[in-house]
């Protein structure tokens, strides 16, 4: 019998954060792990589903970013779960990652030439760059990515041609699928220097099981029993007292039933803690923890898949892209918008950059939209959601559009355990000290009276307590070990590889 023996440990969520940290206790030797997840499937943000027939359909995440230093890559990898042929790999059209397949389209239904479309997005990568790169002027400090990439646009002789805002706006609003934001007015400019893009290219793709079978992959490694689906924690009870109880934290459900626990790894996602945190532990989190909570953002991104039951695109066509005549707003629209004005939930469509071709469907087109837009869009039904597309295709394109066979859209900020789709640094934040205010186990060390006794009773993983990693899910994954790990220390037992 080993010191960890007898040592308790609840993991809320069954997301990758929470199923590389029980699969991490559970290799070093713990024997009382228990998984306990809201929803009625595990997996969290990762949802592979096969709608469509045998072929899957993600509707969260959906590629590996980068290989090397990718643990998530490397065991992918190693157990075989990559795509093997890269013929049949799909991206999505960002501006840094255009194909020269990409039918770009103007309101009028011109198709807009590629050299024109790419010399504006060679100039948004550019700009976007120095900001990833943390090459901006201390003058940027407290500007939003919006503010700075309108500055440089206004300064180049592209900002001069009518067309060139036209592609640059479309870009912008691309780029707010990357940053899960309404709006790019949304994101601090300056603290995007903190993320760090792995090598080995964006868009690794998964085999035909999809992510899930990285999930299957966790949950193999777990025993039966050890992780409760249906089961919403309601409060997490920590710094109980030794006299009175046997351990110091107890987590209990909403169903009424209790875990009484040496240490609890919370991994619910940042917009769940957004919504609930005050309820949710007593005693109440600490200041920076509760403030790491509300500064950092979380935003939404959404996918709308239409299947058809014939491709009416051409056979070279990776992706249609809107290029609509007005850009929806400079930051002082967007900023009266926000404040009630506008009216941005008639025109919710038109945050919908475009849509791409699917991996292994060839005849289902998949659309991006993101912010208040996808929001919104969650409270629509299917079929007025595939109305509204087909209505900017046929008018976009002026190509023959039959309604489509089936419409899925994802709803991840109306999903009550996650709501939203990943973090992002809003402006004037300092990213790097919340999400390590966030990640910060309690008691946290200045709270004498409970640190020495018992150490480690809430620990916090997930992509949002990453600095450099946050919204991936690699980032979720190493953050689940780097918890485990934390209480395999405190046991004494020896480190293991992630
Ligand atoms: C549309 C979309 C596309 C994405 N694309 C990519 C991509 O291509 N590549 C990439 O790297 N990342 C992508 N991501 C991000 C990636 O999916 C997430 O960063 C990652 O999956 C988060 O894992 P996690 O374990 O931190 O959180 P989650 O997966 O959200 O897991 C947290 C779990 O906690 C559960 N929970 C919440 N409240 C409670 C409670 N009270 N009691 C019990 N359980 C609770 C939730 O139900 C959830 O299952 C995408 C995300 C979305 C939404």
């Amino acid at each position: 019998m080993g010191p960890s023996s007898g040592v308790k440990v609840v993991v809320v969520g069954a997301g990758l954060a929470g199923l590389s940290a029980a699969s991490t206790l559970v290799k070093a030797g713990f024997q009382h792990i228990q998984v306990l997840e809201a929803m009625s499937r595990p997996g969290g943000r990762v949802h592979t589903t096969r709608p469509f027939g045998q072929d899957i359909i993600e509707l969260g995440a959906n590629w590996i970013h980068g290989q090397e230093g990718n643990p998530l890559f490397h065991l992918a990898r190693e157990r075989g779960l990559l795509l093997e042929e890269s013929g049949s790999a799909k991206t999505m059209c960002l501006p840094g990652s255009l194909t020269p397949n990409n039918y770009f389209f103007e309101e009028s239904g011109r198709q807009l030439p590629v050299d024109e479309v790419d010399q504006v997005c060679a100039f948004f990568r550019g700009v976007t760059s120095k900001a990833f790169g943390s090459e901006l002027e201390p003058s940027h400090s407290a500007q939003s990515l919006g503010g700075y990439l309108d500055q440089e646009f206004a300064q180049s002789p592209l900002g001069a041609s009518k067309v060139g805002q036209r592609i640059f706006e479309w870009c912008k609003r691309s780029e707010c699928t990357d940053e899960a934001s309404s709006s790019l007015y949304e994101v601090s400019a300056v603290q995007l220097c903190h993320y760090v893009a792995l090598e080995g290219g964006f868009f690794n793709c998964l085999g035909p099981g999809g992510y899930q079978a990285l999930v299957d992959t966790l949950l193999d490694s777990l025993a039966p029993g050890s992780v409760l689906c249906d089961r919403p924690v309601h409060s997490i009870h920590w710094a109980l007292e030794e006299e009175r109880h046997a351990h110091p934290v107890s987590v209990r459900c909403r169903a009424g039933q209790c875990f009484n626990v040496d240490h609890v790894i919370v991994t619910v996602p940042l917009g769940f803690l957004k919504e609930n945190a005050t309820a949710m532990f007593e005693p109440a989190l600490p200041v920076s923890k509760a403030s790491a909570i509300e500064s950092l953002g979380f935003g939404t991104v959404d996918k709308i898949y239409l299947r058809f039951e014939k491709r009416f695109w051409p056979d070279d066509c990776d992706g249609i892209q809107l290029v609509w005549d007005a850009g929806p707003e400079d930051e002082k629209v967007y900023r009266y918008s926000q404040s009630g004005g506008g009216d941005w939930r008639d025109t919710w469509y038109k945050k919908i950059c475009g849509f791409d071709t699917v991996a292994r469907h060839p005849t289902v087109l998949c659309g991006w939209i993101t912010g208040r837009e996808a929001q919104h869009m969650a409270g629509l039904d299917e079929k007025t959601v595939g109305e509204a597309c087909v209505r900017l295709l046929r008018s976009f394109t002026g190509w023959l559009v039959p309604e489509p066979a089936q419409v899925l859209m994802s709803r991840w900020g109306s999903e009550p355990f996650v709501r939203g789709s990943y973090t992002y640094p809003p402006p004037g934040v300092d990213a790097v000290r919340e999400h390590n205010a966030l990640a910060a186990p309690l008691p946290l060390p200045s709270d004498a009276a409970h640190s020495q006794e018992k150490p480690l009773q809430v620990l916090f993983a997930g992509e949002a307590t990453h600095a450099n990693f946050y919204t991936t899910t690699h980032g979720a994954y190493i953050t689940g070990i780097r918890e485990a790990q934390r209480i395999i220390d405190l046991y004494g037992d020896k480190k293991l590889d992630s």
